[in-house]
């Protein structure tokens, strides 16, 4: 038993999961994996229609019929980023919205293996997500991160990783400063300050080197925590790079 299983081990014990749906409170089953019931599960609003190829943005039907599957968004075909390609679950609103704020914010940790195995399925229908070398979280300050007891990208990486057989994440990158909160912030704000926030730990840069690379966060608001973890990452030598979140700001 490895040291990072008796954490995880810990950590369950100190956050156990809930017998009843967090939303509607509804008993679920035993061995449940979600947290969530069948009815909370079927109302996330899902993105998986017409989508922008590199963001995964949804395209209005107007547009959807002239789409195939290299139509990019016009914010992707103006705006450089360092990944390829980026999907994410759901919209960020309603019980997804919640589950994620209670991850984040209440403890709720058993939400993140909800997360990671959805994730997981979602990838495994895709092949250019699937194909990844290592897993990586977005990292949280360390302050935050003593403060929550857990980071959630990690914690959802763990499961997906888990999900999917692969090896676990590896939490390749660091923040080196405390940022403020971001979502309210505008584009070009969340830029200036994310510029050198985000780096590759100096001890693992071998590791990046030539390796596709997925990244995984709890929320895609601008792209702009990805892109500042891709920026390090390729600095670094990494080959390749896809995103994964969670929910989707809209
Ligand atoms: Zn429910
Ligand atoms: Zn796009």
């Amino acid at each position: 038993m490895t040291i990072k299983s008796v954490i995880i081990q810990c950590l369950d014990l100190i956050f156990p999961r809930r017998l009843t749906c967090y939303f509607c409170e509804e008993e679920l089953p035993p061995h449940n994996t979600s947290a969530l019931c069948e009815h909370c599960v079927d109302e996330i609003v899902r993105l998986d229609g017409h989508q922008c190829m590199k963001c995964g943005r949804t395209i209005e039907i107007a547009y959807a019929q002239h789409a195939d599957y290299y139509f990019k968004c016009k914010e992707c075909q103006e705006k450089f980023t360092f990944f390829s390609k980026h999907r994410s679950f759901g919209e960020y609103s309603g019980h997804l919205k919640m589950a994620i704020m209670g991850l984040k914010y209440k403890k709720q940790i058993y939400q993140a293996q909800f997360f990671g195995e959805q994730l997981a399925m979602m990838i495994e229908k895709d092949e250019a997500l699937l194909d990844f070398d290592i897993i990586v979280p977005v990292p949280i300050h360390l302050t935050r991160r003593m403060m929550r007891g857990y980071n959630q990208a990690e914690r959802i990486a763990f499961y997906l990783a888990k999900t999917l057989n692969a090896n676990p994440p590896e939490e390749l990158l660091v923040r080196t400063r405390h940022t403020k909160k971001l979502k309210n912030l505008n584009k070009a704000s969340r830029k200036a300050m994310l510029e050198n926030a985000i780096i590759v730990k100096r001890y693992k840069k071998n590791r990046v080197k030539g390796q596709k690379i997925l990244l995984v966060d709890d929320i895609y608001t601008t792209g702009a925590t990805l892109d500042a973890c891709s920026k390090a990452l390729y600095e670094a030598g990494c080959d390749q790079i896809n995103c994964i979140t969670v929910a989707r700001g809209v």
